[in-house]
Parts: C-alpha cells; sequence; structure tokens
C-alpha cells in the first residue's frame, strides 16, 4: 500500500534539505557524478577542437538553469512538493531538445550532465537543435495516475516560461511516456490558448505524436549495432547478447537483436538479473515486465546475483538503465567484445580506459542511442507541416541517419586514432562551437 511518508522520503525532498556533507542534496559533491563524467569527456576532446578551443567554456556550463517548486494535492489531502530542474545546456545550433525524467535520485548535477549530453548528441547526428534536459526527483511508481498528472501538469506550468517548439522541446525519458506528453502538451497548450502539437515529442500517434517514436531508441541501438559489429567481424546472428535495463531502450533492442538471430542470454533491472545461455524468449519476457513491473520472477529462466550481471559470458552487453554503471570496480570483468550505451553516460571515464586498452568497442551513448531524438526530430517537424509519414518512411530515414552519423565518427576515430567517444565528441562539439563562434557574443 502507498505511504505518504515513503513518498516523501523518495522524492519530495527539497533543496534546503541537508545531506551528509552539509550541503543542500542538489550542491553535495558527491552526487557531481555524471557531471563530473561529462567535464572530464569535454577535457579529452579540447586537444582535437583547433582554434574552436577558444569556446570550449561554452560547453563546461550550461547556458540557463531552472529549478521549479513542483507542489501537488496528494489523494490523501496532504501537499506534497516535489523538486523539479529543466536545463537548456546549449541553443547555438537550435532550440533546446531533450527529455524529462522522473526518479527518486535525480539532481540538478545529474540533469546538467544529461542536457549537455544532448548538446553533443543531436549535434553528432546533425538534428538542428541544442541541448536540454529536464526531471523530477519522485518515485512516479508511488504516485496514483491523478497525482502523476497533477505532477506533470504543475511541473509543465513551471517551465513553461523557458519551453516552447521553438525555445525548447521536451521528450520522455526515465519513467515517462506518451501519456505525459499528452498532459504536458494539453496543460502548456491551455496555458498560451492555442494547440500546441509541437512543443513536446513522444506524444500519442493522434495527437501529432510520429510512427516509429516508441520504438526509434532501441531501433537506432540495433542499427548502430549492427555497423559496428560488421566493422569488428561480430556476426549478430548467434551473438550473445546481455542487457541492462529492461524499458523502452532495453526492450525493444533487446526483441530487434531476437529477431534477428541473436540470443539475448543475460537480462538485468531494478527488480534482479535472469540469464538462459540458449537465449531467453524476449516476447514472452515483455509481457511479464509489463505485467510484473520487471523481469524478476520470469519462469523460463535462472534467477543470478545482479552482482554479477557485468561479468556474464556474452559478445555484445547493452547498458539500457541509467548513468554511472560500468565503472573501475566492474569494467575488467566485462566479457564482452562490444558495448552499445543505450542508456546516457552508463560508463565513466576511467573505465573508459580500462575497457579500450583491453580492445573493448565501446558505442558511445551520444551515437548508439540518438534515434529517439531523431524521430522526435522527424515529430516535430510533421507538426509544424501537419503532414504525417508512413512508418516505413520515417523507419529507412532513421536508419539512414544513423548509419551515415556512425560511419562519419568511424572515420574520425580510425583517422586520428581515438576512441569512438572522443571520435563523437570531436564531430559534436565542432559543430556546436563553430555555431558558436559564427553567431558571436550579443551584446
Ligand atoms: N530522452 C531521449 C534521449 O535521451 C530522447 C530525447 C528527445 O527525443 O528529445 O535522447
Amino acid at each position: 500500500m502507498k505511504d505518504i511518508e515513503m513518498i516523501l522520503a523518495s522524492g519530495a525532498r527539497t533543496a534546503s534539505d541537508r545531506s551528509a556533507s552539509g550541503l543542500p542534496s542538489y550542491l553535495d559533491p558527491a552526487r557531481l557524478g555524471p557531471w563530473d563524467t561529462y567535464l572530464e569527456q569535454v577535457d579529452r576532446v579540447t586537444p582535437y577542437l583547433g582554434s574552436l578551443a577558444t569556446w570550449v567554456e561554452t560547453l563546461k556550463r550550461p547556458k540557463r538553469v531552472l529549478i521549479v517548486d513542483v507542489p501537488i494535492h496528494m489523494d490523501n489531502g496532504r501537499i506534497a512538493h516535489f523538486e523539479g530542474y529543466r536545463i537548456q545546456h546549449n541553443t547555438s545550433r537550435g532550440p533546446g531538445k531533450g527529455g524529462v525524467r522522473f526518479h527518486q535520485n535525480v539532481t540538478l548535477a545529474e540533469v546538467m550532465a544529461l542536457a549537455a549530453w544532448m548538446s553533443v548528441k543531436n549535434a553528432a547526428i546533425n538534428v538542428p537543435y541544442g541541448g536540454a534536459k529536464g526531471g523530477v526527483r519522485v518515485d512516479p511508481r508511488l504516485l496514483s495516475v491523478g497525482e502523476l498528472e497533477r505532477l506533470t501538469r504543475r511541473y509543465t506550468s513551471e517551465i513553461g516560461i523557458i519551453i516552447g517548439p521553438s525555445k525548447d522541446i521536451p521528450a520522455p525519458d526515465v519513467n515517462t511516456n506518451d501519456q505525459i506528453m499528452a498532459w504536458m502538451m494539453d496543460t502548456y497548450s491551455m496555458n498560451t490558448g492555442e494547440a500546441t502539437t509541437g512543443v513536446v515529442t513522444g506524444k500519442p500517434v493522434n495527437l501529432g505524436g510520429s510512427l516509429g517514436r516508441r520504438e526509434a531508441t532501441g531501433r537506432g541501438v540495433f542499427t548502430v549495432a549492427v555497423e559496428a559489429a560488421s566493422r569488428i567481424g561480430l556476426p549478430i546472428d548467434g551473438a550473445r547478447v546481455a542487457v541492462q535495463g529492461f524499458g523502452n531502450v532495453g526492450g525493444t533492442t533487446a526483441r530487434l537483436f531476437a529477431d534477428a538471430g541473436a540470443k539475448i542470454v543475460a537480462v538485468q533491472d531494478q527488480t534482479g538479473a535472469i540469464e538462459r545461455a540458449d537465449g531467453l524468449d524476449v516476447r514472452a519476457l515483455l509481457a511479464h515486465v509489463a505485467e510484473c513491473g520487471g523481469v524478476a520472477g520470469f519462469p523460463a529462466a535462472r534467477g543470478f546475483e545482479t552482482d554479477e550481471f557485468w561479468a556474464y559470458p556474452c559478445d555484445i552487453l547493452v547498458p539500457a538503465a541509467l548513468e554511472g554503471q560500468i565503472t573501475v570496480a566492474n569494467a575488467n570483468a566485462i566479457k564482452a567484445r562490444m558495448i552499445i550505451e543505450g542508456a546516457n553516460g552508463p560508463t565513466t571515464p576511467a573505465a573508459d580506459d580500462i575497457l579500450g586498452e583491453r580492445g573493448v568497442l565501446v558505442v558511445p551513448d551520444v551515437i548508439a542511442n540518438a534515434g529517439g531524438v531523431t524521430v522526435s526530430y522527424f515529430e516535430w517537424v510533421q507538426d509544424f507541416s501537419s503532414f504525417f509519414w508512413s512508418e516505413a518512411e520515417i523507419n529507412q530515414r532513421l536508419v539512414r541517419i544513423m548509419t551515415d552519423a556512425f560511419a562519419g565518427i568511424w572515420s574520425v576515430a580510425q583517422e586520428k586514432k581515438v576512441s569512438l567517444r572522443t571520435a563523437a565528441f570531436i564531430v559534436g562539439c565542432t559543430r556546436i562551437l563553430e555555431a558558436r563562434a559564427m553567431r558571436g557574443l550579443y551584446p
């Protein structure tokens, strides 16, 4: 049963809460992990930026940070306050673009990093956007549908001063979906008095959403995996694949791998880890997760220790959950030949170094999971023109964009003898800083 104290303890903290270090929770240096990771990645790319390095400081600070209080009436009559964020990291190449995450561990530093990765991703894949991200520190599993709707609407109203179809366009991320996008679109439209479908992407199809958007991130992960595998001579048919996270991204990726003849041998999520050396029945697992909320207890598999997941024998590893998962603590144990980052920021820079030395190919988030925002871009274009494309056309264009972007990044990596991550950052950061330098400073 839902317990209000549990909800308050999980998410409804405020900036005045003190962490162990005595600082407000959002300033606790112990929680700057993802932002530190991002800064280190920028330091690694800087020597390759030539004269554009003059502008690199632009990448090291978000353009605009909004912290909002989100008070809502709970079903039992009490009022709970949640802390929300919307961060526009960069808008040199176009409006801000990036998802909104509802999670009990969301922090300012995390959303800063996620917004920055969107800037690099959108530039690396060459969609005409800057980078932004939002989040609310809440465990949505503890809310009723009504509470979730009130939270979404109040959060949208609070960030309404900085979002808009040509300013900043939110989308789904961890624990948010097409229903939440519909509430966001409605709230923004009611507040402005105009039916504005293009203010968010990832909407339901009958509300200006795009065919293929829900599957797009997983389809992109799979497309890039096929490209990377062919370059290292790894056949997908028969490949053993382990997936962390079985939400929209992990679940779709696993299904596409299985359809192509790969074996999904291990899956781990917030409920536990399961394995089957001969390959799991992915469709049955998807049905089990939809019903039970996680992979634990799936009958046709053996449960095993979550800690052992990273060392599980496989050829391809797909982290598709949260950031900071592959670290110095487990990078040496990984058996895969290739890691495809479905999640944002799953690998720390120190782990990147270990994997690089061990010859494990890491296909970084900013290209691997860019399929979602690519189809978000198609959705936004369709909303502007009120003319909608077929699913086949969308998937075809998605595959072409992902394949071309991957090929470009692969050749930069070969030419400069750098990791795919640094190559993707070279391509992305160069595009951002070229735009920044051309636009100049105002006033
Ligand atoms: N949340 C997704 C990401 O991290 C999609 C963002 C979008 O479509 O704007 O890339």
